[in-house]
């Protein structure tokens, strides 16, 4: 019951429900507006097989679907739902196979990145299958050594989608506080700039959106915007009225609640809708 109206009162602005059948639902509405979907199955740090091979077989019917309903849309993994828990060479079985059933498809498939510790091993991962242009890894300026990630990555050409973090982090591997991470953030978003070719900025912060602008009338780079479903949509709407590249992260399934409270925590008018929440004294 107190499940029920969490889901409701939360989840349900921010995901597009359990099945496939609603994520493509969702990607066809940002399409009528001009918008890609990026389609993520929800779940991770998976320490069970089944759990794993379940995730697998979803994201293939979900190519499928997307294949044959002509969706703009993309897919977005996490290696950790991948089995990283299990073995590097399981998740890493898991992730070529999809990247392989997706370029078949063309699909395109992004990597997300989830707390520090998975970092290097997702990106040993993405770098061995990052040739050609249907793989993307996500990159996030709340860690230190993100810059010199980037460096490594420009030599593979890849695809990225910049973010400022969402999973936590100490101060001596990174920036804990907001604005710090937003400092590093305009840094990165530079050397992207001036150093690949296509890249896709992932924020709802306006003040960097708007500097992005500024610097693709200096660079003429191919820029994609992209944001969560839910957050600042009319936001994206106008951005893509405008004739701007704009994606939006549509997540699905049924382990709605890591997603939610990420989104929560990061929720501004978090603590004033707690309060009104509170039974009066
Ligand atoms: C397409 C996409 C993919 C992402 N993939 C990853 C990933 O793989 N790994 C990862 O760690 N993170 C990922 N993130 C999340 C990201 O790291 C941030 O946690 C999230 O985008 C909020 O940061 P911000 O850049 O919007 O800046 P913030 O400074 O956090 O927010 C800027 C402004 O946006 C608004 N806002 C932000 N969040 C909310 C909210 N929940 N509700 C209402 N308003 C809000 C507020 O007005 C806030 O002042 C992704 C984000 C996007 C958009």
């Amino acid at each position: 019951m107190l499940n029920e109206f969490a889901e409701r009162l939360f989840a349900g602005k921010w995901i597009a429900g359990q099945y496939i059948s609603d994520a493509i639902a969702a990607s066809r509405d940002l399409n009528r507006s001009n918008m890609t979907a990026i389609v993520n199955y929800l779940g991770e740090l998976y320490t069970e097989k089944d759990k794993v091979e379940k995730t697998v077989n979803t994201y293939m019917k979900l190519v499928k679907e997307i294949k044959k309903g002509k969706v703009h849309a993309e897919i977005s993994v996490k290696i950790t739902q991948l089995g990283l828990l299990i073995g590097k060479s399981f998740a890493n079985k898991n992730y070529s196979m999809i990247v392989d059933f997706a370029k078949r498809n063309r699909v395109f498939v992004w990597l997300d990145m989830e707390e520090h510790n998975y970092v290097s091993s997702t990106l040993e991962i993405f770098k061995s299958k990052a040739h050609g242009r249907n793989t993307g890894i996500c990159i996030q300026s709340y860690l230190k050594r993100s810059m010199s990630d980037l460096r490594s990555l420009s030599k593979l050409d890849a695809n990225i989608r910049l973010v400022k973090g969402a999973h936590g982090v100490t101060s001596a591997l990174g920036y804990p506080n907001r604005a710090d991470a937003t400092k590093n953030y305009a840094v990165l978003m530079d050397y992207l700039f001036k150093h690949f070719s296509r890249f896709t900025i992932a924020t709802h912060d306006l003040d960097v959106i708007d500097t992005a602008l500024k610097l693709r009338k200096r660079y003429k780079k191919e820029v994609t915007f992209a944001m969560l479903r839910g957050i600042r949509s009319d936001y994206a709407l106008s951005l893509a009225r405008k004739g701007n590249d704009v994606s939006v992260y549509v997540p699905f399934g049924e382990e709605w609640i890591p997603y939610s409270y990420r989104r929560l925590k990061e929720w501004s008018n978090f603590k004033l809708i707690a309060r009104s929440l509170l039974p009066t004294q």
